[in-house]
C-alpha cells in the first residue's frame, strides 16, 4: 500500500518519492503546455516519454494521460470495483499530492485567512458567501486573503491576458533603509490589527513581483514577521533564472509552500523545462497561457474580456476580500472578488480607495475603513442600506437573488407580495437607513419579519451598508 506523505511540508525528505510525484507531473505538464508532445504521445507513449527525458512507466501513466483510461479508472474507483491504493504508485501519489493542495487551499480559506478583528472577519465572510452564491464552485479556489502588496507601482510584463489590466511599470519602491524601516513598520501594525491571517498574503498583486529588484529583500523582512514565505506568482521566471532558483530554495529551506508560474510563451516553456528539473518544480504551479498551449484557459476578466460584449459575463482572479497596499503609490484600497462587468471590468469591487504619508497614517485610514464599512451586525441607523450587486426581484414572495454571472438563488420572504415590492424598490434608491425603510413600508407591516429578513440577505452580502451614499452610487 502506498503510504500518504505531504509534500508540501518542512518535514518531508523522501527523494524517490518526490522524484516520482515530481515526473508525473512534468509528463501532465507537458500535456498541458506542449502539443507537439501531445501529438507524439497519442502515436507512440514510450517515445514522446523518453525523448522528453521523463522517468515514468507509460503504461502506469496513461490512466492519468489517457482521456478513456482515466474515465475507466475513476468509474472503477466511484463503483468500488478497484481500490485507491491498489492502483499503480505513480498515480496514488500524484492524486494524494493534488488532494493535499486542495485541502491546504481550503485551509486558508476556511481557517487561516479569517481575520481576528470583530468586523472585518464578519465582512469578509459576507463576501465569501457572496461569492459562493455568484460563482459557485469557482469561489473554493479564492482564499480571501485579508492583505497584500505592491512594491512596484504598475507592471512591466504587459501579458495581453492581464486579469486585472495592469498599467505599465511607473516606479519601484527599493528597499532602502527608510523604506525597509517603513514596511517593517507597516507589516507590524497590519499583523497586530488583523492577527496572524495577516501573513497568508502576498507581495504583488496587480504588479510583477520580480520587477523589484529588492522583492527577495522584502521577503525576509515579511519571514521575520510572520514566520511565512508569501507565494509567489510570476510571469517572469525565465528573466533570471538564477535569481528564480535562489526563490524557489528559500521557500522551500524556510516555509515550503506552492508557487506558481505563468507560462506565457512556448519559449517560455521550453526554457523552464530545460533549466529545471521536475523536483525542482514540484511546488511550482505551471499556468498554462498562451494561445497555442493545449490547456491554456484564461479568465474572461481585465485585458482579457471581451470588450465588444457589453453583457459578456465573466469572471475574476481576484482573491482577496481586505486591503491592498501598494508602497509605492502609498495607497492602500479595500476590495472584493466581483464576476467582471463593464461597471467592473477588472473583476474587482473597489470600495475605497486612499493615500497615506506615514505608516500612523495608514493604520488611522485602515481602522477607519473597518468601521465605516464593516460593521459586525446589520445596523439599522446607518446610513445608506442597499442590495449589491445582485437583482433581488420579488416572484410570488419569494425572493430572487439574481446574480450579473452565473448566480442565482430564492429566498421565502414571509411577507405579503406588495410589502416585499415596495422593501425591495427602497433597497433598490441606495439611500435609506434601516429604520427609513421600516418606516416608509406600511403601517400593519410585520416588522420582526422584515428585519428578519434584512439581516438574512446581509449575512449572505445580498444587501451592504455604507455611510456614504457616493459609495452607493458608484456600486
Ligand atoms: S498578469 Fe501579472 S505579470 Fe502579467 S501584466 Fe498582469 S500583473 Fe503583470
Amino acid at each position: 500500500m502506498v503510504e500518504r506523505k505531504l509534500i508540501i511540508s518542512k518535514d518531508f525528505n523522501d527523494p524517490e518519492y518526490a522524484k516520482n510525484v515530481a515526473n508525473t507531473k512534468r509528463v501532465l505538464e507537458k500535456f498541458t503546455l506542449d502539443k507537439d508532445f501531445n501529438s507524439l504521445y497519442k502515436e507512440n507513449p514510450d517515445k514522446a516519454l523518453a525523448e522528453a527525458g521523463i522517468e515514468v512507466d507509460a503504461k502506469s501513466i496513461a490512466m492519468l494521460l489517457n482521456d478513456e483510461e482515466s474515465k475507466k479508472t475513476r468509474k472503477a474507483l466511484l463503483d468500488g470495483s478497484v481500490k485507491l491504493f491498489d492502483l499503480p504508485d505513480c498515480y496514488v501519489r500524484y492524486m494524494l499530492f493534488m488532494q493535499e493542495k486542495l485541502d491546504s487551499r481550503e485551509e486558508l480559506r476556511t481557517k487561516l485567512c479569517i481575520p481576528d478583528e470583530p468586523g472585518f472577519k464578519e465582512w469578509r465572510a459576507r463576501q465569501e458567501r457572496r461569492c459562493f452564491i455568484e460563482m459557485g464552485s469557482n469561489a473554493k479556489k479564492m482564499i480571501h486573503a485579508t492583505l497584500m502588496f505592491e512594491l512596484t507601482e504598475g507592471c512591466s510584463v504587459g501579458c495581453p491576458f492581464c486579469g486585472v489590466a495592469a498599467k505599465g511599470l511607473k516606479g519601484i519602491f527599493r528597499h532602502t533603509d527608510e523604506n525597509a524601516r517603513l514596511f517593517r513598520d507597516i507589516l507590524k501594525r497590519m499583523h497586530k490589527l488583523i492577527g496572524d491571517a495577516a501573513g497568508y498574503g502576498t507581495l504583488y498583486y496587480s504588479c510583477e513581483g520580480l520587477d523589484n529588484p529588492d522583492y527577495e529583500m522584502f521577503i525576509e523582512d515579511y519571514f521575520n514577521e510572520f514566520g511565512k514565505v508569501p507565494q509567489t506568482t510570476t510571469a517572469a521566471s525565465t528573466r533570471d533564472v538564477e535569481r528564480t532558483r535562489a526563490l524557489l530554495n528559500y521557500g522551500l529551506k524556510n516555509y515550503p509552500h506552492i508557487d506558481r508560474f505563468s507560462v506565457i510563451s512556448a519559449e517560455m516553456r521550453d526554457i523552464l523545462f530545460e533549466k529545471f528539473s521536475p523536483e525542482e518544480l514540484l511546488d511550482v504551479e505551471l499556468l498554462p497561457q498562451f494561445t497555442d498551449a493545449p490547456a491554456s484557459s484564461l479568465v474572461k476578466a481585465g485585458r482579457n474580456r471581451d470588450e465588444t460584449d457589453q453583457d459578456s459575463v465573466n469572471g475574476t482572479i481576484a482573491c482577496a476580500s481586505g486591503f491592498i497596499i501598494n508602497m509605492q503609490e502609498k495607497s492602500v484600497r479595500l476590495m472584493t472578488p466581483f464576476v467582471s462587468d463593464k461597471d467592473h471590468p477588472t473583476g474587482e469591487w473597489i470600495l475605497e480607495k486612499a493615500f497615506f504619508s506615514s505608516a500612523d497614517e495608514l493604520e488611522e485610514i485602515v481602522r477607519r475603513m473597518i468601521s465605516q464599512y464593516m460593521n459586525v451586525q446589520l445596523e439599522l441607523d446607518r446610513p445608506c442600506l442597499a442590495s449589491c450587486d445582485f437583482e433581488l426581484v420579488n416572484k410570488d414572495g419569494k425572493i430572487w437573488a439574481i446574480g450579473h454571472g452565473n448566480g442565482i438563488s430564492s429566498y421565502d420572504s414571509f411577507l405579503d407580495q406588495e410589502v416585499l415590492d415596495k422593501l425591495l424598490s427602497l433597497l433598490k434608491e441606495k439611500k435609506y437607513t434601516g429604520y427609513e425603510v421600516l418606516n416608509l413600508l406600511p403601517e400593519d407591516v410585520n416588522y420582526s419579519l422584515v428585519i428578519l429578513l434584512l439581516k438574512f440577505l446581509w449575512n449572505y452580502g445580498l444587501i451592504h451598508q455604507s455611510q456614504s451614499k457616493k459609495e452607493m452610487e458608484d456600486m
